[in-house]
């Protein structure tokens, strides 16, 4: 089945465009459901946790985790996205470049301890803002193409602290039905990307089919958390 959109591909050129036209279904206004029921799962009793955004959109789920004291920091390549988050949160920001990352550009707003890097994921790594004690992946394993899934799990490895726990969330549907992206992330998969070096748990698996979802051709969606630990420190 993974074989059917193994091969499609996004550039980040077009998704400056869904950017710049306003096409940002994926984006939702309050914060998501499955990071609220698995809330205590991922910060485990921590304090002041360091939280890491891959493809973080204007996600409102990171000021709802600042709100919450922990720090966030986020990786995502339309600066549109990232100065909305900003303004539509009410909060000022800096911007700067960054000289570990060339081209790249950091907005953050210090106060609340948010970082957003204006780059592609692929070019971040832990030697720009260290390792994470968090990750919550929504709308960036299943966004990013399916040809990169080796490289993208080796890089979100590389950025877990010993003590991180990663919240993902993944898709299931029929790619046959839809080219995505969303793409399809079976749970095979998941435990195939992750399962040497880490522990893969099923955390929630809920019916999540809606009509933005039946306005695809699908007739069936199911979204399934997973809480991904290290077995042993990188
Ligand atoms: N996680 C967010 C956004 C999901 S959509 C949410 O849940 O709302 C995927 C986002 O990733 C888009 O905003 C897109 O602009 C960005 N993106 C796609 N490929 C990227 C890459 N290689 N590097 C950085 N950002 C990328």
């Amino acid at each position: 089945m993974v074989e059917q959109q193994a091969d499609r591909t996004m550039e980040l050129s077009e998704w400056e465009e869904r950017w710049q036209e306003n096409k940002i279904g994926f984006h939702q206004l309050e914060v998501n459901r499955m990071l609220q029921v698995n809330y205590d799962s991922v910060v485990n009793g921590r304090s002041g946790v360091r939280f890491f955004f891959p493809l973080c959109g204007k996600a409102v789920d990171m000021k709802w985790l600042a709100d919450l004291g922990h720090s966030v920091v986020g990786v995502e390549i339309s600066e549109k996205a990232i100065k909305q988050f900003f303004q539509e949160n009410n909060m000022t920001y800096s911007e700067e470049p960054v000289p570990s990352l060339p081209g790249a550009r950091l907005f953050q707003n210090s106060e609340k301890n948010i970082s957003l890097y204006q780059s592609d994921l692929f070019s971040f790594s832990s030697s720009v803002a260290g390792q994470f004690g968090a990750i919550w992946d929504r709308g960036s394993l299943v966004a990013i193409n399916p040809k990169d899934r080796e490289r993208y799990a080796a890089l979100i490895i590389s950025l877990m602290a010993a003590d991180c726990r990663y919240l993902l969330d993944t898709l299931l549907y029929n790619p046959s039905l839809y080219k995505g992206p969303p793409f399809f992330v079976p749970d095979e998969q998941v435990h195939g990307l992750f399962g040497s070096s880490c522990s893969v748990e099923l955390l929630q698996s809920v019916d999540a089919l809606t009509d933005r979802q039946r306005a695809w051709g699908l007739d069936s969606l199911t979204e399934n958390v997973h809480l991904i630990t290290l077995k042993a420190p990188n």
